[in-house]
């Protein structure tokens, strides 16, 4: 029979065509372009045995029968390959766990050895096809043929349809043009016998998945050439399906600002490439990517981690030469290991960011490694944070309020508000530990509004109507992340609104570093809310630069001095003599001082003393839960005597 094999032609053009593009674009070196190549080579290799095979037997008085054999035997061994690479290709897309990834390996693995040895025997017992006369004929296993072919059309779609919340919409429609051109094909073939359309369900398939694989370029750093954050996760995915134990060494530079500043935009990218090069001559490519600007991370066999480790604080200890130029790059080094200390992306990521700041604590050029110490703690925080979460969502923040001492007047004028986080699992959170951690993800504004609320719900219920109570205002805490804020105003007036409350009865507690990061900004807050008669009052003074000149700067209704230079006074000449000096300044300038800290009666009468106006600590009564303070006011305001207690 003569064979019209004009489609596979046009198959094996357009997939030879595909092959070229894939290598010259150059795709990112991941599991998926991986066994695509391979699937593409195969799809070749089997289309072009079938023409071969087809030109042979339309000129049997040329060729040789053995070669006819040859050819044939070889389209079946590239057959079998390409239903079962389809299959591979599947299985990477559907992202299965290690465990799934065996059993996988094993259900589609035994067809296609069985396919393989059937085809190695068929040359002796005939079993898809025998030679006779030198003409071709098809054996009495060919229908087994159909059957490897659906059997792996229903493992396809079996894994496609169990995953189905993981792969994309591109990879399913993909599986479905591919089982329906499948299908059709074999119909056609049925009807039109001497038509052969084996490879062109094959090219439709590896069409569509190359059209629907990512641009490589979208996976590289422009800058420093190697892969960036998207193939760093895509490999990290990868590697996390594997049971290989890995070693991430992330390498983040210091005081890059300073080395661009002084190299410009172009030598500072010379100097990433060259960062990125010698990284890539280390690792390998497909193991070396540039995941933020100044960050790097090097996946490495855990076996060679320690090796690697070595090497790259060597290099590093060395110069960099960029055109005319010669630097040092200070790197901190954080090791994390899988299997041991993370199994999905965010898990790494969360952790990752937890021991950089851990490095930046330790301070330059540290090297932190995940250990179990380090473990407990990141466990710890995680917990933290899941309570702080929770506390949002259920807005149970509790706040207590410490009382603030006027000296003239002998009575309590004024409370802080300070929030209190108590958890089912981690008991009392101390607000240090939590607010730092919700100044990071910007949560520490919702816990801010918060606790407004419940301030303003306090002074509404119990202040408001009670003038006897002796108390003016109350003072909350304001974070930097707050003040960045556009519209802090619009935050506060609303609730104040709401509740009823003057504004001149809240007072809003800033630390310095705001006023050094963003002064602008905390001008037009100020200003604006002032004229809604909201004061400000400058906290924790003399913890940072203690830079008065921010005290002339600003309109602050008075000066709270840091409970630590208050304690060091205490201790120490010295600082006696600077808290002085500090008094000195801020009376100076017509500015109220509160101190905090205040424990014991002689410390509050050396306060005195120093001519401070107000006082807030221990001995004038620890934060309360707002009953117990109303009740302290009471019986303080009326016997002052009991302050001594
Ligand atoms: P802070 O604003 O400096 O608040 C004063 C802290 O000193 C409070 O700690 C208070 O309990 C403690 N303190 C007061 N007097 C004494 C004393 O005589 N001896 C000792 N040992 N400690 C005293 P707390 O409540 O643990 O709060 C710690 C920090 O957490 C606060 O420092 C503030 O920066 C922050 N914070 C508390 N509540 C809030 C809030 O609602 N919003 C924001 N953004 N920060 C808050
Ligand atoms: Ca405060
Ligand atoms: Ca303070």
């Amino acid at each position: 029979m003569r064979y019209n094999y004009d489609f596979e032609i046009a198959s094996w053009m357009i997939m030879t065509v595909i092959l070229l593009h894939f290598l010259f674009i150059r795709q990112f070196p991941s599991s998926k372009a991986r066994i695509f190549a391979i699937l593409l080579a195969a799809c070749i290799a089997e289309s072009m045995f079938n023409i071969l095979s087809c030109v042979g037997l339309a000129n049997t008085t040329l060729v040789p029968e053995w070669v006819n054999e040859a050819l044939a035997f070889a389209f079946f061994v590239f057959e079998g390959l390409t239903s079962y690479l389809i299959f591979r290709y599947f299985m990477v897309v559907c992202g299965l766990s290690s465990r799934e990834t065996r059993i996988m390996h094993l259900i589609g693995g035994i067809p296609c050895i069985l396919f393989s040895v059937m085809v190695i025997a068929t040359p002796f017992i005939g079993f898809f096809y025998y030679f006779e006369d030198g003409s071709y004929y098809q054996g009495f296993g060919a229908p087994f043929g159909y059957f490897y072919v659906a059997f792996y059309f229903f493992l396809d779609g079996a894994m496609l349809f169990v995953r189905r919340s993981v792969v994309d919409l591109r990879t399913k429609i993909i599986m479905v043009i591919y089982a329906s051109a499948a299908i059709g094909m074999i119909v056609i073939q049925y009807h039109v016998r001497g038509l052969l359309l084996t490879s062109v369900s094959n090219a439709l398939v590896v069409l569509m998945i190359y059209l629907s694989m990512q641009n490589p370029r979208e996976m590289i750093d422009s800058a420093s050439g190697i892969g960036n954050e998207s193939a760093f996760q895509l490999q990290l995915a990868h590697v996390l399906s594997q049971k290989d134990a890995v070693h991430v060494i992330t390498i983040r530079f210091a005081r890059t600002e300073r080395i661009h500043a002084a190299l410009g935009i172009g030598n500072s990218n010379e100097l990433l490439h060259q960062v990125g090069l010698f990284l890539l001559h280390l690792c390998g490519t497909g193991h070396v990517f540039r995941i933020e600007n100044d960050t790097f991370s090097v996946l490495v066999p855990a076996h060679e981690s320690r090796e690697m480790q070595q090497r790259i604080k060597e290099r590093f200890a060395q110069e960099w030469e960029v055109g005319e130029n010669r630097v040092v790059m200070y790197m901190d080094l954080v090791i994390q290991h899988y299997p041991e200390d993370f199994g999905t992306i965010p898990e790494f990521f969360g952790m990752k960011q937890f021991l950089l700041e851990q490095a930046k604590t330790a301070g330059s050029s540290a090297v932190v490694e995940m250990d179990e110490a380090l473990a407990e703690r990141y466990c710890r925080r995680t917990k933290v944070e899941t309570a702080m979460l929770g506390a949002i969502r259920e807005r149970s923040f509790e706040v207590y309020y410490q009382p603030i001492y006027s000296v003239r007047e002998k009575s309590i004028v004024s409370l802080e508000a300070l929030v209190r986080l108590n958890d089912a699992e981690l008991g009392y959170i101390p607000p240090e530990e939590f607010i730092a951690l919700a100044e990071r993800d910007g949560n520490i504004v919702h816990i801010g509004e918060q606790v407004l609320e419940e301030v303003c719900r306090f002074l509404a219920k119990h202040v408001l109507s009670n003038a006897s109570l002796g108390i003016r205002s109350v003072q909350v805490n304001i974070s930097m992340v707050q003040c960045l804020r556009k519209n802090l105003s619009e935050t506060i007036l609303p609730v104040l609104k709401r509740y009823h409350i003057p504004p001149s009865m809240i007072t809003l507690e800033i630390t310095e570093n705001v006023a050094v990061s963003t002064p602008e900004l905390l001008q037009r807050h100020m200003r604006e809310l002032a004229d809604w008669g909201i004061a400000f009052a400058m906290d924790d003074y003399g913890s940072g630069n203690a830079n008065c000149s921010y005290l002339i700067q600003f309109p602050f209704k008075e000066i709270k001095i840091d409970k630590e230079i208050v304690w060091a006074s205490f201790r120490n000449p010295t600082a006696k003599m600077v808290l002085e000096n500090e008094i000195r300044i801020i009376h100076g300038l017509g500015l109220p001082l509160v101190v905090e800290g205040i424990e014991e009666k002689e410390q509050s009468d050396v306060m005195e003393r120093l001519g401070v106006e107000y006082i807030q600590g221990y001995y004038y009564g620890k934060p309360m839960p707002a009953a117990e303070c109303l009740r302290h006011i009471r019986q303080c305001n009326v016997m002052p005597e009991n302050y001594a207690k």
